[in-house]
């Protein structure tokens, strides 16, 4: 079954990576956070790690995918969808794109200026990418 998500979801889930970035920046970390959303319900959901982990791959999309992927007991999510605090390096589109996930939302981040008025401006526009996955005999 699948779930279609309304903009008022997409915005609430927006806010929740965008609440997990400032958590990262309390922790001493990047102001990055993202979540993976299944079947309309939050399986995953990091911030960035790499300063504190010495880990330059410890973004938060792959951290959230990475358990997203165990949430699952699948390296496959094609009915997930990413949300993510800002656009994402190639890194982590790659990590989407290896995921299959098809689609991640992203705030619109232009007019902002601090972080605290992330949540207020996340209100006002979200933008959806959809992502092709690759086909059943690529790689990953
Ligand atoms: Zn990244």
């Amino acid at each position: 079954m699948s779930h279609s998500l309304t903009d008022d979801t997409d915005k609430t889930f927006l806010q929740q990576a965008v609440q997990l970035a400032m958590e990262s920046v309390e922790k001493g970390g990047a102001p990055f956070g993202a979540l993976v959303v299944h079947n309309g319900k939050v399986i995953a959901r990091a911030g960035n790690r790499a300063k504190q982990d010495c880990d330059p791959t410890a973004h938060a999309e792959v951290a959230a995918i990475r358990m997203a992927g165990k949430m699952l007991g699948n390296a496959h999510m094609p009915q997930a969808t990413l949300y993510a605090s800002c656009e994402p390096c190639p890194m982590c589109l790659a990590a989407t794109h290896w995921a299959r996930i098809p689609r991640m939302c992203l705030p619109r981040l232009r007019k902002l200026q601090t972080a605290p008025a992330l949540p207020t401006a996340i209100l006002q526009s979200s933008s959806t990418v959809r992502l092709t996955p690759p086909g059943p005999n690529s790689w990953g």
